[in-house]
């Protein structure tokens, strides 16, 4: 049978690159979980995909309750769950206030971070349950967990600090809109997420790889300078932005490319390490990234598991 593979964020950039990649395979069934319905069916129809190896289905990941919706709509289409990838996301590098979700949390962290979480804790019974050979969920990092680069290392760097902003809610009321308690900070606040993101799948996999079979992996792309996610940048660093890093940082990754490294991630028989951060090579080969200091904490990861169980009203 096909694979069925939930992404999120399909509607533009490395989640729709990557929706391509993986239907005109015709091994697999994507369920694109986009918050625009009609942006999403018109970026499907422009990839040129056949209907039948793609569905739709409405997600805002800036809501709890669109969260659980999407997850009762899933169930109810019958359908096995082999794959899931955490793709979408907001980035707001020159937001001077922060913004909420609908739940009153700072909308980087709500977003990337805690939407992924409850969606991936309310599917992973489904994943248990399908009978894929090869189960699979991941979730999109970012080069921010990598103190071995350049770009790793521009400020304002990530840092969780210890987590009381996250603890108290992240709602700008009684608590900090920054996960390590500091004033509001768009770029961090996305670095953060990614920091997030990427000890939410080291601590899945401690708790439910041996248990489940499931491969739990992240990854960093490439900079793919072209992407909706810098919409919110000042005109100049959007022009500027992919020439320095096709030229200066050598970082450059198309969406297309993008796209198959994503996709090889979800569907290489090679690729089934649990617990890893892939990157790849100048030479577009795949290796074993390490991940930074605070990326790698076992404690924290602990610590943010915990509190975002009792966020997202799992506990
Ligand atoms: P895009 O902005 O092109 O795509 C982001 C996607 O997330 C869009 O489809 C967007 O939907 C969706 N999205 C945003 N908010 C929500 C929400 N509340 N609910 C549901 N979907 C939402 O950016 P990229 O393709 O570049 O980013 C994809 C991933 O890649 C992210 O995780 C990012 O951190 C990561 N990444 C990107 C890099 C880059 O250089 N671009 C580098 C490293 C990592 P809509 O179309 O409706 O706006």
């Amino acid at each position: 049978r096909k694979g069925t593979v939930i992404i999120t964020g399909a509607s533009s950039g490395l989640g729709l690159a990557t929706t391509k990649a993986l239907a005109e395979t015709g091994k697999w069934h994507v369920i694109m979980a986009c918050r625009d319905f009609l942006k999403a069916e018109r970026a499907a129809k422009s990839t040129g995909i056949s209907k039948d190896n793609y569905t739709v289905m409405h997600l805002d990941l800036a809501s709890f309750d669109s969260v659980r919706q999407f997850v009762a709509n899933f169930k109810q289409s019958g359908r096995p769950l082999d794959v899931l990838v955490c793709n979408a996301a907001v980035y707001q590098p020159t937001a001077r206030e922060p913004t909420f979700t609908a739940d009153g949390i700072e909308l980087s962290v709500g977003t990337n971070h805690l939407g992924h979480f409850l969606l991936s804790r309310l599917l992973l019974d489904d994943m248990k349950k399908s009978d894929y050979p090869s189960k699979r969920l991941i979730i999109v990092g970012s080069i921010t967990g990598n103190t071995n680069t350049l770009a790793g290392n521009v400020p304002p760097k990530a840092n969780l600090g210890d987590t009381r902003g996250l603890a108290g809610g992240l709602n700008g009321l009684n608590s900090s809109t920054m996960i390590d308690g500091g004033k509001f900070d768009g770029a961090k606040a996305y670095k953060d997420s990614k920091i997030c993101n990427m000890l939410t799948m080291q601590e899945f996999h401690r708790r439910y790889h041996e248990e489940t079979g499931i491969t739990f992996a992240s990854l960093y792309p490439g900079c793919i300078a072209t992407t909706g996610l810098f919409r919110e940048h000042i005109p100049l660093f959007r022009l500027l932005f992919p020439p320095f890093q096709k030229f200066i940082t050598k970082g450059y990754v198309s969406e297309d490319e993008s796209g198959k490294r994503l996709a090889q991630v979800v569907n290489d028989p090679s690729l089934t390490k649990s617990g890893v951060y892939w990157s790849w090579n100048k030479d577009s080969a795949s290796f074993e990234n390490q991940l930074s200091k605070e990326a790698s904490d076992v404690s924290k990861a602990r610590k943010v598991w915990e509190i975002s169980e009792k966020l997202v009203g799992l506990v």
